[in-house]
């Protein structure tokens, strides 16, 4: 077990894809698959803001939870083009994830923002799933662990409640590129947020700090095995229920 007494949680995020035929069918095999097994694993997942709704409809009586993408800082307002928190609570959404690397890239996100939009979802009764990672530059320098760091202390608002904040460990590098870094670097990357977790408020203990890059069927129970790492975020395997649900199974080893 990657840390006793943590589930682990396996997050679907589809970023920018999909279409509403191709959400109501990847959903509805993923609430067959969960119907017929009992994975010691939670599932969750983030369509992109259009298909909320249809994806929160699909989900309706499953075990499977409802997130978004991202979300403003504010509660309601002129914003053109945003989303609260919320709106994301009212359409049954229970997690966001926030300051997502590309959000970061895309969008030039700070980490003060992301901070800022975390207070927001919390306060709409989300939990906050948090993205730190450091580039293959700032890896390649031997500077990764003081760049996750201070994401960490700087996304993370001071005065929150652990108990609603998850943290994604996604090193920008292994993003999309089918590339993963060893299992060695993944375990002493998530030793060091464990340990600056626990510094700030004994909840720390119990985060869970959920690894992402590149996870597939074929090394998610590798991964999902390694001491701190409490389950993933996928990105392009989220969009095939077979290699989504294969993930699961991988977290669902290191969970019994
Ligand atoms: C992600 O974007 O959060 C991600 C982990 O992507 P992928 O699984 O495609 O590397």
């Amino acid at each position: 077990m990657s840390t006793p007494g943590i589930r682990p949680l396996v997050a679907g995020n589809w970023k920018m894809n999909g279409s509403r035929d191709m959400a109501r069918k990847l959903v509805a095999d993923l609430v067959a698959r969960a119907a017929g097994s009992e994975l010691p694993v939670d599932l969750l997942v983030c369509p992109p803001f259009p298909y909320l709704s249809v994806v929160a409809d699909a989900l309706s009586g499953s075990s499977l939870s409802l997130g978004g993408q991202d979300c403003h800082t504010a509660a309601a307002g002129a914003h053109t083009g945003d989303v609260a928190a919320a709106m994301l609570r009212d359409l049954g959404a229970g997690a966001v994830i926030l300051g997502h690397s590309e959000r970061r890239a895309d969008h030039g996100e700070s980490s003060g923002l992301v901070a800022a939009k975390a207070k927001a979802a919390v306060a709409a009764g989300l939990t906050a799933l948090v993205c730190v990672g450091e580039t293959e530059a700032q890896r390649n320098a031997g500077d990764a662990e003081k760049i996750v760091e201070n994401q960490i202390v700087e996304s993370i608002p001071s005065g929150i409640g652990f108990a609603d904040i998850v943290v994604a460990y996604e090193p920008v590098w292994a993003i999309g590129t089918g590339r993963t870094p060893t299992v060695a670097d993944v375990a002493a990357m998530h030793r060091h947020i464990r340990a600056l977790l626990t510094a700030r408020d004994p909840l720390g203990a119990v985060v869970r700090i959920l690894y992402g890059g590149s996870v597939k069927p074929g090394n998610a129970a590798e991964l999902m095995a390694v001491p701190e790492v409490n389950g993933a975020l996928v990105g392009g395997a989220s969009l095939k229920a077979e290699d989504f649900w294969g993930i699961a199974e991988g977290a669902a080893k290191s969970a019994s």
